[in-house]
């Protein structure tokens, strides 16, 4: 029902997606999420994408990076490839209202992966290793950060699960840190941005979940407010034309309905 036909690949993993629309039962899963997080962008593409070629995939498997592109590429189908934020001027007495913006297609383009020289892969599925020291990791997904995500210590859980060993020197870590950089660039990141009015140097941190996932709760609540109002409306052109004290039946009386013109101002 309603999938696109447009495939995009996932960079990490290399997988072609195509995604659905958005429908009633999504906008009700954004409206009544507790909370933005890993989870809610996961139920909600286990909901809306599927593997071009049929095929299954657990989504919580997938890189951070590759949730991120799934993300962005469900909201550019939904609102197009310009993003705009907007934000406030944090230069002293200006205030003045900041749009940022900048196509999807060139932000993803920006943080393509590379590769990473001197690792390969080991016989467990997602993990590598270095050639030239005793290390191996795999990518952290988003089954990790949900995982991690009320930890008293997340990142050195991250490190537990992402790192063997977990406990390596720091030199060690730096290159780990890198090659993952590499192999999975991050996506969320700090964007520049200059005011018109006063010249500040404006820095906003833009993280593509919680974005995306603001961005789509706030469409559903647009859509829901409209539904409701177009059912106060009803209400009202029906109280108004047959009286408040009107039954339901009166109201799908069908001649009740045709007979009459109804205009709006
Ligand atoms: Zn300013």
């Amino acid at each position: 029902m309603g999938w696109n036909n447009q495939v995009f690949y996932l960079a990490v993993s290399g997988l072609a997606v195509n995604l659905r629309q958005l429908t009633g039962s999504e906008d009700l899963l954004l409206l009544e999420a507790p909370s933005l997080d890993t989870r809610l962008a996961l139920t909600l593409l286990t909901k809306i994408a599927q593997v071009a070629d049929g095929s299954e995939v657990a989504w919580d498997t997938l890189s951070i990076t590759d949730l991120d592109i799934l993300l962005l590429r469900t909201r550019q189908a939904v609102f197009g490839d310009r993003l705009r934020a907007d934000v406030t001027c944090p230069g002293r007495t200006c205030g003045a209202p900041i749009e940022v913006y900048f196509q999807v297609s060139e932000y993803l383009a920006n943080y393509l992966p590379g590769k990473v020289r001197g690792t390969e892969a080991t016989e467990e599925s997602g993990w590598l290793r270095f050639r030239d020291i005793p290390v191996s990791f795999r990518l952290p997904t988003g089954a990790d950060q949900i995982a991690i995500a009320y930890h008293s210590h997340p990142e050195r859980e991250l490190m537990q699960r992402c790192i063997r060993p977990a406990d390596i020197p720091a030199k060690q870590l730096r290159r780990v840190e890198k090659a993952m950089e590499t192999l999975a660039p991050n996506l969320a990141q700090n964007l520049q941005g200059k005011c018109s009015e006063c010249g500040a140097i404006v820095e906003i941190y833009f993280d593509p979940q919680q974005f995306t996932l603001r961005e789509l709760r706030n469409q559903s609540a647009f859509i829901y407010e409209e539904i409701h109002l177009l059912a106060m409306y009803y209400l009202m052109v029906r109280d108004s034309y047959f009286g408040a004290t009107a039954s339901a039946t009166d109201a799908i009386r069908p001649e009740a309905a045709t007979n009459q013109e109804v205009s709006v101002r």
